[in-house]
């Protein structure tokens, strides 16, 4: 593997640190506590500054309005701008938005392309990926799958009952994994736009962390026509399609949660290196240094892993074990690091007036979405056990 940065995504790095630093940094003292996001036209006045400084929608083809990045070029780039929570949604490549992006560039055919993804890349429009059901039905187990589509005539008949569709508050549209006629097998992806009859937004869910522009909501289909046209792909696609959505999407997590790990450790140096206690810095006691230490190590190992997924990735080679890999390691980190820049910084970093606490809260959910860290063990033993990969 040949890690060397280009020149040109080494300067688009420094133009993207350079724009998180100066202008999205400052805006997150503007965070609402109360309803746990970022005031929507604060969101908007950075958006349009984004786009005037050519860095929009940076994962995308140069063709589509994007940098022309390849797989490792947006991880480094993406770890940038993951140095600030609320950077990712105003640049246009936040989750959901961002993998269904690059779902719907895979495998949406051209009217498709009109109607959702041309207005989703702009940012004229937000989208939701309804995966996750309420127990008896799939979360970390997707086998257990109950929502159902009915075919009738050239329409399908949708009911079911999902949860945790986050941005689903205000979406045009929803990706929503289905079985057809009963059958896993031919489990599906319908494109539902959100004025369809028969669909609720019964509520967004309360959670530990902020909220995004749409939230994570429960959501119930009673009988949603949905007409043949609007399959993404074709039937019995739907779990193929999602693992494509869902190893990018799961890489591009890593690629911004190193970011925040990384300015997590950078809050608490700075505390650590002005802090005297018991006559001396904080940052000349052993006991701190090895926090630093620790960090530092597994930050470094879980970029190198992120990137080398993402290498693997750009080589059209079977990546889901590194991305289970990476996804498992930098998730864990996050929350280590973060929880360790806490106590680095005391009272000061368990307050609101550093962004810690609410980065803490935040990351709390790596380790659950897109797949708990459990469940990526498992996979990883299971391949390791078959054959199918080794050590
Ligand atoms: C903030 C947030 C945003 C989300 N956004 C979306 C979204 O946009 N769309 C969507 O479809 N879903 C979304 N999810 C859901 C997420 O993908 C699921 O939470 C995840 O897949 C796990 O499913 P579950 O929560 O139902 O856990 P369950 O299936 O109920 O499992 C509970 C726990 O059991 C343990 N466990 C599970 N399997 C094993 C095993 N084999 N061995 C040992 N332990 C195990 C794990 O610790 C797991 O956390 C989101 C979740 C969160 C928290």
């Amino acid at each position: 593997m040949d890690f060397t940065i280009s020149k040109d995504v080494e300067e688009l790095k420094q133009k993207v640190r350079s724009f998180v630093e100066e202008e999205i940094i400052p805006l997150e003292g503007q965070y609402d506590y109360e309803t746990g996001r970022m005031p929507e036209d604060i969101n908007q006045a950075a958006r349009k500054k984004v786009k005037s400084a050519g860095l929009w929608t940076p994962h995308l083809p140069k063709s589509e309005g994007g940098l022309g990045l390849d797989m490792t070029g947006t991880g480094i780039i993406f770890s940038e701008l993951g140095r600030s929570p609320i950077a990712p949604y105003i640049f246009n490549c936040d989750a959901p938005d961002e993998g269904n992006m690059h779902l719907l560039h895979l495998a949406a055919n051209p009217q498709q392309k009109e109607k959702f993804y041309h207005p989703l890349i702009q940012g004229e429009i937000r989208s939701g990926f309804a995966m996750t059901e309420p127990p008896p039905g799939a979360g970390a187990d997707p086998s257990l799958l109950a929502t159902n589509a009915e075919k009738k005539g050239d329409k399908y008949i949708l009911n079911g009952h999902k949860w945790y569709c986050t941005g689903a508050k205000g979406a045009k549209f929803l990706i929503v994994m289905s079985k057809v006629n009963g059958s896993f097998r031919k489990s599906t992806l319908f494109l539902v736009p959100t004025d369809s009859p028969g669909y609720e937004m019964v509520r967004e869910i309360g959670v530990m962390g902020s909220h995004g522009p749409g939230g994570h909501c429960e959501l119930k289909f009673h009988d949603v026509e949905v007409p043949e046209e609007n399959i993404l792909g074709r039937v019995a696609e739907g779990f193929r399609l999602s693992q494509e959505r869902l190893g990018p999407a799961r890489l591009t997590h890593c690629m911004r949660w190193i970011g925040l790990a990384r300015r997590s450790m950078e809050i608490a140096l700075t505390f650590a290196k002005s802090r005297e206690v018991f006559g001396s810095k904080l940052s000349e006691h052993e006991g701190i240094q090895w926090m630093f230490a620790e960090s530092a190590l597994e930050i470094e190992s879980g970029f190198l892993l992120t990137l080398k997924a993402a290498d693997t990735l750009k080589r059209k080679e079977d990546a889901r074990q590194i991305i289970s890999l990476a996804k498992w390691q930098v998730s864990e980190t996050l929350c280590k690091c973060i929880d360790r820049a806490i106590q680095i910084c005391g009272s000061l970093g368990y307050s609101r007036d550093l962004k810690l606490e609410l980065f803490y809260r935040d990351a709390r959910a790596a380790r659950i979405a897109d797949g708990p860290s459990e469940v990526h063990k498992m996979v990883i033993s299971r391949n390791l056990i078959s054959g199918k990969e080794s050590f």
